[in-house]
């Protein structure tokens, strides 16, 4: 048995309230729900995150997260929805198989976004962007 429990619900040696299902992802609910209908989609093959996951899994993931949340909004008359995947413990990763959270949000809810709406500083925006673009090159 792995020891990574998104494998274990993968193989289904751990149960589940599975939603759907491709031949690359699956979704089943969060049971630790940041608000009612709270779930996961996650890859079929392991990887630790959204950083080390091959494009077809993480293209795979995404299109099902988009339908678990299109049926948030149908059948559990949410307003919208937040998507999110956490990378590495830095950035409040706790379960090590790349997943993305689909949260269905009413309006008004008490969802709490993690950073202030601030203006940046311009000088140091422009800057990161250009150590961004020089990381890509270096691809
Ligand atoms: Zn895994």
């Amino acid at each position: 048995m792995s020891s990574c429990l998104f494998c274990q619900i993968v193989a289904e040696e751990i149960p589940a309230y599975r939603i759907a299902e491709t031949e690359r992802a699956i979704a089943f609910m969060d049971i630790f729900p940041a608000t009612p209908g709270h779930a996961l989609v996650i890859p079929r093959r392991h990887s630790a995150d959204a950083l080390e996951a091959v494009a077809e899994d993480l293209a795979a993931c995404m299109t099902l997260a988009a339908s678990v949340g299109r049926a948030a909004v149908s059948g559990l008359g949410a307003d919208g929805v937040t998507f999110q995947s956490l990378a590495r413990p830095a950035a409040g990763q706790t379960v090590f198989h790349v997943h993305i959270h689909v949260i269905p949000r009413q309006d008004g809810d008490q969802f709490v976004f993690p950073w202030p709406a601030l203006s940046g500083d311009l000088t140091e925006i422009e800057a990161h962007a250009e150590r961004l673009r020089g990381a890509f090159s270096n691809d």
